[in-house]
């Protein structure tokens, strides 16, 4: 083990050349408290990137997933579909709200909700004589998902999608933006996202009196008073005039980013691409993954060593590599809970959490470092 080589992430923070602009302009006019000009126009920016109506800046994505569920009125014994492969943020707003998550498997094309296993749930649902009050889809590693036969079932069945674009944001679906296509979108500008506030959410949508309602909620609901006064219950969902100086900075630099991470991807494919048992999460023709992670199968028969193999190795040089997301019909958290697999007799997203790997994938990853990467895997694969 070389003992001093520097630690390599599966995607870590990298900032550009704007964001300490943006920052020190918040310390100079003082706006370091909670709101201010820049969450503003970070909002108006990410709007435009899009391409939808508006936005609004929260905390987390989790925070706007909470949100977009409030405003679709889901409480307590409502049911709410959601993408089983996934992380867990995901779906822990559903159960904030009392509800009942509904868990929906994996397609193997793209990763991403199982159109087929969604129309089971719904014709389940229907004789059962009780729709899901909104549908989660989430777009996995950057990719995002089939939406026009996930949007028409949705359409037949007249329930509302989120969108959860929280890793997919700067990917594009049949020539338009990722995230814009539910009723509701969300992004994540958590510090492993492809852009980052440190910490940090975005609510998109085109229903503006809607996105309204969510400041309101995001800033504890406080009535049109001069005194304290709250009719409804509110969150400190809002984000920072700070952080927001850091996102509109990194917005800048995002599509330089999408760029970094698919020649990340690239030069794994290279790689590895000729390996018997590696296969790498495919790319579908409809639109334009970020990459935001590499990801890919290991059959172990094929190749002679495990997932865990791999990662074991790339631990002892200090590299981090994960398996894909355990999916959250398997949690302990969702036992009893009900799952839909893509096929009948099989489920595709404990297959691939079985088999999934994520390398690592920091669009500021040099590529020396990543050769380090390969000639690790290589040395443990024997390939
Ligand atoms: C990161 C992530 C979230 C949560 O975002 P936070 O900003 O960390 O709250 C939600 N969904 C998915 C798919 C994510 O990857």
């Amino acid at each position: 083990m070389t003992v001093a080589a520097k630690r390599i992430y599966l995607s870590s923070p990298h900032m550009g050349q704007y964001e300490q602009q943006f920052i020190a302009e918040a310390f100079t006019t003082n706006w370091i408290a909670p709101l201010g000009p820049h969450v503003d126009a970070f909002e108006k920016e990410i709007s435009e990137y899009v391409g939808i109506g508006g936005a609004a800046a929260l905390s987390s994505g989790t925070a706007a997933i909470h949100l977009a569920l409030r405003l679709l009125g889901i409480g307590s014994g409502d049911i709410v579909f959601c993408s089983t492969l996934t992380f867990v943020a995901s779906a822990n707003p559903i159960l904030y709200q009392g509800a009942t998550p509904v868990f929906i498997d994996s397609e193997p094309e793209t990763w991403n909700m199982s159109p087929a296993a969604l129309e089971r749930a719904f014709k389940a649902c229907e004789q059962s004589g009780k729709l899901p009050k909104a549908v989660i889809i989430v777009n996995l590693y950057g990719q995002s998902s089939d939406m026009e036969p996930l949007l028409d079932l949705c359409s037949k069945y007249e329930v509302p999608v989120v969108e959860d674009a929280a890793e997919s944001l700067g990917a594009t679906y049949k020539g338009k933006k990722s995230g814009t296509f539910g009723k509701y979108g969300i992004y994540s500008f958590n510090g492993n996202k492809i852009i980052t506030t440190s910490g940090g959410g975005m609510l998109v949508s085109d229903d503006l009196q809607a996105l309204e309602k969510a400041r309101f909620w995001a800033t504890q609901a406080r009535d049109p008073a001069k005194y304290y006064q709250h009719s409804e219950l509110g969150h400190n969902y809002r984000l920072s005039n700070v952080l927001a100086a850091i996102g509109r900075g990194q917005l800048r630099v995002l599509d330089q980013r999408v760029q970094a991470k698919r020649a990340v991807f690239e030069r794994y494919r290279a790689a590895f691409c000729e390996v018997d048992g590696i296969e790498f999460m495919p790319e579908a023709r409809y639109g334009q993954s970020t990459r935001w992670l590499t990801a890919l199968t290991v059959d172990q028969d094929r190749c002679g060593v495990s997932v865990n193999d791999i990662i074991d190795c790339l631990a002892e040089e200090n590299i981090e590599a994960r398996p894909v997301w355990k999916p959250l019909h398997l949690q302990p958290l969702f036992h009893q809970y009900e799952y839909y697999p893509h096929y009948l007799d099989q489920s595709v997203s404990d297959r691939l959490f079985e088999t999934g790997l994520c390398l690592p994938s920091g669009s500021n990853m040099t590529e020396d470092e990543q050769f380090r990467v390969i000639e690790i895997i290589r040395r443990c694969t024997g390939k």
